[in-house]
């Protein structure tokens, strides 16, 4: 099966009877990104831009990051490069920009928050990824938003700059996102989704903080499930919202690479899963195995489950 997969990896992904879905490849690298096309993604879903920001003593500056992403985006050759703007501090702190010791670091000052502190930063960042982008496709987005306060505040900075930088010398095909990550950010998802271009879900996160369950935790690793009915509805409420208002939904969290997970996600309505570059074929692969009826049956019949294991249970028997 995995050497047709490889076989198959260049053509458009979609469900049996023909069902649109893109999958796309999650990065921490920009020079990873022409493996990634060569695997057969469509597109680059998660571009973990922090990992950049690590490689330096200090914080890159507007040429680096411009030739950062431009190797990604050269690479990709005009599919879509979905950015993510920095995501630090939780469980990944940078060495030149200490944050104070905290009690709960994934519930303190990370993702958007801590890049609100310091505006000049994701100012250059934004900036840098606009200018590398030019006549590409580029959509960003940004990490732990919890409402649409936080979007609000970089909207008008990213607006600013679409202003103040020529056409010419930029992106015009861009889209400003936000991940779903937050639990509030899924139950207030209509409010976001009027003002947003698009949602990712998270669910790395989103399902550390809707079951309460340190994602890195030795001992409830099993009991950390994306598949949790729990979760699965708040990724239900987020579709449901993205798409009254138009607007598309990805997965780029670990969830979309799980065998049993791609139906149900599929099911839900997400329009894109974004994996790792490896998964890449074996999810084209899966994705053919059903049709969209089979998966909104397994969507809904997950929806009803009471608990993670009685959601694989009911799906892993079929
Ligand atoms: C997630 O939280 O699911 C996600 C994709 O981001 P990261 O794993 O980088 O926190
Ligand atoms: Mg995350």
């Amino acid at each position: 099966r995995e050497a047709e997969a490889w076989e198959a990896r260049f053509a458009e992904a979609h469900t049996r009877d023909g069902h649109r879905v893109e999958v796309a490849a999650n990065l921490g690298n920009a020079a990873h990104a022409l493996d990634a096309v060569e695997r057969g993604a469509e597109g680059i879903g998660l571009l973990r831009t922090e990992f950049i920001f690590m490689a330096h003593a200090s914080a890159p500056d507007l040429e680096t990051q411009i030739a950062e992403y431009r190797e990604a985006i050269d690479a990709l050759d005009g599919r879509p490069l979905v950015a993510r703007t920095l995501d630090v501090g939780g469980d990944k702190p940078l060495p030149y920009w200490p944050v104070p010791k905290e009690d709960n670091p994934f519930l303190g000052l990370r993702g958007i928050r801590l890049a609100l502190t310091r505006p000049e930063v994701l100012e250059t960042q934004l900036r840098a990824l606009l200018m590398a982008s030019r006549s590409r496709p580029l959509r960003i987005m940004l990490p732990m938003v919890k409402d649409v306060g936080e979007f609000r505040a970089v909207r008008t900075l990213f607006d600013r700059l679409l202003d103040e930088i020529p056409e010419a010398e930029r992106a015009t095909d861009v889209q400003l996102g936000v991940m779903i990550e937050v639990p509030s950010a899924a139950l207030l998802a209509p409010s976001l989704a009027a003002e947003v271009d698009f949602f990712s879900v998270g669910t790395n996160d989103l399902t550390q903080y809707a079951l309460a369950i340190d994602r890195g935790h030795p001992d409830l690793s099993a009991q950390s499930d994306g598949l949790h009915p729990a979760v699965l509805r708040l990724i239900e409420m987020t579709v449901a919202a993205a798409h009254a208002q138009g607007k598309w939904v990805g997965v780029c969290g670990e969830l979309a690479s799980d065998a049993t997970a791609v139906p149900v996600l599929v099911g839900l309505g997400v329009d894109e899963l974004s994996v790792s570059a490896r998964q890449v074929p074996l999810v084209k692969a899966r994705l053919a195995e059903f049709d969209l009826a089979e998966a909104r049956a397994q969507a809904t019949l997950a929806l009803a489950q009471p608990t993670a294991e009685a959601v694989r249970d009911a799906l892993e028997v079929r």
